[in-house]
């Protein structure tokens, strides 16, 4: 998400905290989603049928699973529940938690240690009806991170953070997605993934799954080898189609010369003023360009290299800045040194949370900080190369502030030691 979304939101501190995240991979669950839904309302309610296959990666048999339904974390319990399961399969459901934001699955058979299992469940997402990320405006229906996901299982416990509004707080193992969108006529669907002889699309190596659906027009190019189609409702003003693939090809060339080859056949832009989001193979985005590629980085810093975002949104957010001046979506430096609130980049979301929100934009604009600072130290091209072969490790994985540290200390002629204390990166 981009800073300048940030909306600062009070919201009611209810119920006990996640236990303190580490910021660490999570274990190798090894999701692999199937999903077939059916629209119906214009493409505002979406009914149908989802299967997770997963592995217990413990040493001990895995009795219970959690669902993230995170497309109700804005709105907790209160009146309609925008994401519901139902009639599930190889489980029973539990209550639900986390302002009705996370369901605990108990196995029918424990799942043995290394065993692959999966449970079954009927999905109704409906579209909320104000305009957000989850949400809508006229004809268009925007449904970021509302499909039901396995949580984040780190260190053999499930991690269930709070929703976060002004940012995110899902974190998602790699995974294998098998989507089918039947709309209803007269609607488009803007989904990623590589479409299959029977109608679903095939996302391999994906995070969440996200899509938008309306009355669209779609503009379609090869950009350096990629599928790219842009998106925006019919009756919209002015150009964005072709203002969007202009920019598009300029920046997208550059931000896969910088930290690797984009991760997926395929890319779709929604052009929106609505959300301003990342999701693999599909961003949502204002026409302005240092938004586009602040979103298309997150292709790199979130899709390709995940990280935790809840613990340590800083390792995407902070870096998609810096794309935007590395790629030349903006003249200048972030900075010259490093600012008062150095400190703050490094924080999780709770950190924020706990402070009315107040604070999380220098996470971007002061982490970007800190990579301008780290260019300066180590020199130019060999930070850029340093930076690349980090994405190029990490590719189809995991980014933590202890391995990208490594990885800077490694090529940096200079010791670094005062730049991390002020950072407070461990
Ligand atoms: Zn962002």
């Amino acid at each position: 998400m981009a800073r300048a979304a940030a909306v600062i939101v009070v919201v009611v501190l209810l119920g006990a905290a996640a236990a303190p995240a580490v910021a660490g991979e999570p274990d190798p669950t090894a999701p692999a989603y199937e999903v077939a839904l059916t629209g119906s309302e214009r493409g505002m309610r979406w009914k149908g049928r989802e299967t997770i296959s997963f592995t217990n990666p413990g040493a001990a048999p895995l009795d219970r699973i959690w669902i993230r339904l995170w497309g109700n974390g804005g709105w907790g319990c209160r009146g309609m529940r925008h994401v519901r399961i139902a009639n599930v399969a190889g489980a029973t459901a539990g209550a639900p938690r986390v302002f009705c934001s996370a369901v605990p699955l108990r196995l029918a058979t424990p799942l043995a240690p290394g065993a692959r299992g999966f449970v079954a469940f009927d999905v109704v997402l409906r579209v909320p009806a104000r305009p957000g990320r989850f949400g809508r405006r006229g004809n268009l229906a925007l449904l970021s991170n509302a499909i039901p996901v396995l949580a984040h299982l780190e260190a053999g416990a499930w991690r269930l953070d709070r929703y976060f509004p002004i940012g995110e707080a899902w974190t998602y193992p790699a995974a294998d997605w098998t989507v089918r969108l039947d709309p209803p006529p007269g609607v488009s669907v803007a989904a990623p993934g590589v479409p299959q002889p029977d109608g679903s699309r095939r996302l391999e190596r994906g995070r969440d799954y996200s899509f938008a659906a309306g009355r669209l027009r779609a503009r379609r190019a090869t950009v350096d080898g990629v599928a790219v189609t842009v998106w925006a409702p019919r009756g919209r003003r002015g150009a964005p189609l072709a203002t969007v693939m202009r920019i598009t090809r300029r920046r997208l060339p550059r931000l896969s010369a910088l930290f690797g080859p984009y991760g997926w056949p395929d890319l779709q832009i929604v052009v929106t003023d609505d959300a301003l989001m990342e999701h693999t193979g599909l961003i949502m985005t204002s026409p302005d360009d240092w938004v586009i590629t602040h979103e298309l980085a997150h292709e790199w810093w979130y899709a390709l290299v995940g990280n935790d975002q809840a613990a340590a949104p800083w390792l995407d957010e902070a870096f998609a800045s810096y794309a935007e001046e590395a790629s030349g979506a903006q003249d200048r430096p972030w900075c010259r040194r490093a600012g008062r609130s150095a400190r703050l980049v490094t924080r999780g979301t709770a950190h924020f949370r706990e402070r009315e929100f107040r604070g999380y934009d220098r996470i971007y604009s002061e982490g970007a900080c800190l990579l301008d600072l780290l260019r300066e130290r180590i020199g130019r091209d060999s930070f850029r190369d340093a930076l690349r072969e980090y994405a190029l490790v990490n590719r189809y994985g995991w980014s933590t502030a202890a391995e990208f540290r490594a990885a800077m200390d490694a090529v940096s002629p200079v010791p670094l030691g005062d730049l991390w204390r002020r950072y407070r990166v461990r």
